[in-house]
This record gives structure tokens, sequence and C-alpha cells, in this order.
């Protein structure tokens, strides 16, 4: 089959391999459409260490073509699907504590440890897949991977009724945070990036206010749009220590603060802790999505998240480079870029 295969930093190429096996607990998914991400950007840059060659791609929809024999009952041939790709032991320290958490000490994880989806055909445990309704277009169901990592954000960020909240950042993530917030009670959301068309596209998606942070200070315009006080709940959703300190910035006193974007490894916040203390903050991180997958079809399939208007660009695999040149850069006003076989 035809597959993208990293070799090394930067060093992506196309190439021909050996279709997949699969066994007994198995199934065979001929993709449909795999998105790019933050994610994979690291592990291209060397800035996150994997084996090499392996072919990356986690965030992914496609179609059954073959059903492993002990999951003929659960999966057939032709169903529409979606893969969760964090793979558990069960047998672990955490595994046995059965928390709903990954920190599985044997954690693998499809297209980031083990072969993924920039290929045209992945094997995977069937207890990872995840049937579609059929009202789901395979085109966005790559998205719903992210969105199933929303769902956690969200449930860690502890949104009431009634809420101001902000998202620092309008990237995929930042928008499927906003949408996730107005249906889970936030009345008020604030959103703020530093690309216009993204902040365009967040006022679509259900965001009462938009701050440009390449014009504005987000902080002093978050306190004028909450009379001095700040939001009841911040997510920082860029993944920079920047980001987290406005974030912290703008949650009133007694708030909460979620740190969603994964930060550098090396990144280190400079944070008076008086200033926790002074404000009596809730923080709260968010670590992949421990069993929200069901949801997140559910809420795909309902459309109250929408997520097609995120896919900014569709390339075929022979074009994986370019695809990767503009979800690294940003061109063209990308937000998420799909690669299909
Ligand atoms: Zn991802
Ligand atoms: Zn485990």
């Amino acid at each position: 089959m035809r597959a993208a295969i990293l070799h090394g930093i930067r060093n992506l190429n196309l190439g021909n391999v050996q279709s997949p096996e699969y066994s007994a607990d198995e199934v065979l998914i001929k993709v449909h459409a795999t998105g790019i991400c933050g994610t994979d950007i690291h592990i291209y840059r060397g800035e996150w260490k994997t084996n090499t060659p392996i072919i990356l791609g986690h965030e992914f929809s496609g179609v059954i073509v073959e059903v492993g024999s002990s999951v003929k009952d659960i999966l057939k041939v032709g169903d529409p699907v979606v893969v969760e790709p964090n793979i558990l032991c069960g047998a672990c320290h955490f595994c046995r504590m059965s928390e709903r958490n990954y920190f599985c000490e044997n954690l693998k994880a499809v297209g980031v440890t083990i072969n993924g989806a920039f290929a045209e055909y992945v094997n995977v445990k069937a207890e990872n897949v995840y049937k579609l309704p059929k009202r789901v277009g395979l085109d966005e169901a790559a998205l719903i991977e992210p969105l199933a990592c929303c769902v956690r954000g969200i449930d860690q960020a502890g949104i009431r009724a009634g809420d101001t909240v902000a998202i620092i950042g309008a990237g995929p993530i930042g928008l499927l945070l906003l949408q996730l917030a107005k249906h889970s009670g936030a009345l008020v959301v604030i959103q703020t990036d530093i690309e216009e068309t993204r902040l365009k596209l967040a006022k679509d998606l259900g965001a009462d206010y938009t701050v440009c942070v390449a014009k504005e200070d987000p902080v002093e315009a978050i306190k004028s749009l909450t009379d001095g006080y700040g939001v009841d709940v911040a997510i920082e959703a860029v993944g920079s220590i920047n980001a987290i300190t406005q974030a912290m910035k703008v949650t009133r006193k007694g708030g909460r603060l979620n740190i969603f974007g994964v930060a550098p490894q090396e990144g280190v916040w400079n944070v008076k802790p008086f200033d926790l203390y002074d404000k009596e903050l809730t923080v709260t991180t968010s670590y992949r999505s421990p069993f929200t997958f069901q949801r997140a079809v559910k809420i795909a399939s309902s459309g109250t998240v929408k997520l097609k208007p995120l896919i900014s660009h569709i390339y075929k695999l022979e074009e994986i480079q370019r695809a990767f040149e503009v979800a690294e850069k940003k061109l063209e006003g990308a937000i998420k870029v799909l690669v299909k076989p």
C-alpha cells in the first residue's frame, strides 16, 4: 500500500509498504481522511521523540474492510468508523486503578508510537473503534479525535450555566472548545487569537466577543469586557507559556483555569504562588481523551458542534509534504488540514 513514512526529523516521504496484518481482536480500516495535528508537527520537527521509521496520523476516519475472527459480532465490513488512538495495556498499576485517565505505563498510540493513518490502510484493536452514525460525513469525522480531547478539557474546566468563559487561541482546538463551552452552559464566550480570519470563524461559530492580540492587549480587553473582574473560566488553547500567563491573568478571583494546550516540554511557567493563593484559583489540565470518544461521536452526529467549517485544506497523500508545510506554517489561513489516501 501507499503510505507517508517518517524516516527522521523533517524526513517524510511517500513510499510503498506491506499492507498491515491484523490479529483476531483487530480490524483493518481503509482510511478515508486523516487530520494533521500539532502532535504530528512536533514529531516531524523532532521536538517529541518517537521511533522511526513510522507512519504518523492519529486523527482519522475510515471504513472497515476486514474483521478479526474474535470481534466479528461487534464490527462488520463496511462500517464507517473513527478510532481512539490510545491503546491501554489493562494490566499496569494505573490501568488496574481503573481511573478515567490514560496514565497506562505501557500506553501505545496509533500514529504516534505505532503505525497510523497517513496510509491507505491501518489495523486497530476493535475496542478502540467507534462506529459512526450515517449522518456524520467521513471528512468531518476525522475531527472527532480532537473533539474527544476537547470534551475532556470541558469536563476538566468545570463550566457552569451562566459562566463567562475566555478561550485563548482560535485554532482547531480553540474553535472546538468554544462550541462545547457554549453547549455546556457558558453564557458568554470571549475568544482571542492573533489571526483575524480565525476570529471571524470564531464569531460564526458562536463567540460573543473576539479579541485580536495583534491589535490590543488581550488581558486589558477581557478585563474591560467583564467590568474589571475577569472571566469565571479561562481555557488556554495555544500551548505557549505566554498564553497560559494571559489565561491566568484574565481569570477572576475564585475562578477556574484550564491549561489545555500542550506547552513545550522544557518550557517553564514563571508564576508567583501568591497570585494563585490570592485568587484562590482552581487550575486544571487535560490529558488525552479518556473514554470521551462515545460522547464526541454523539455530539458530532447531533450537529451541535460544527466540524466542517474547521477543515481549511484537503490534500492527497501524494502531497503530504505540502500538507505538512501548510499546517506547520499556517499558510493560506490554514485551520485543520486533512490528507486523503
Ligand atoms: Zn491530535
Ligand atoms: Zn496499563
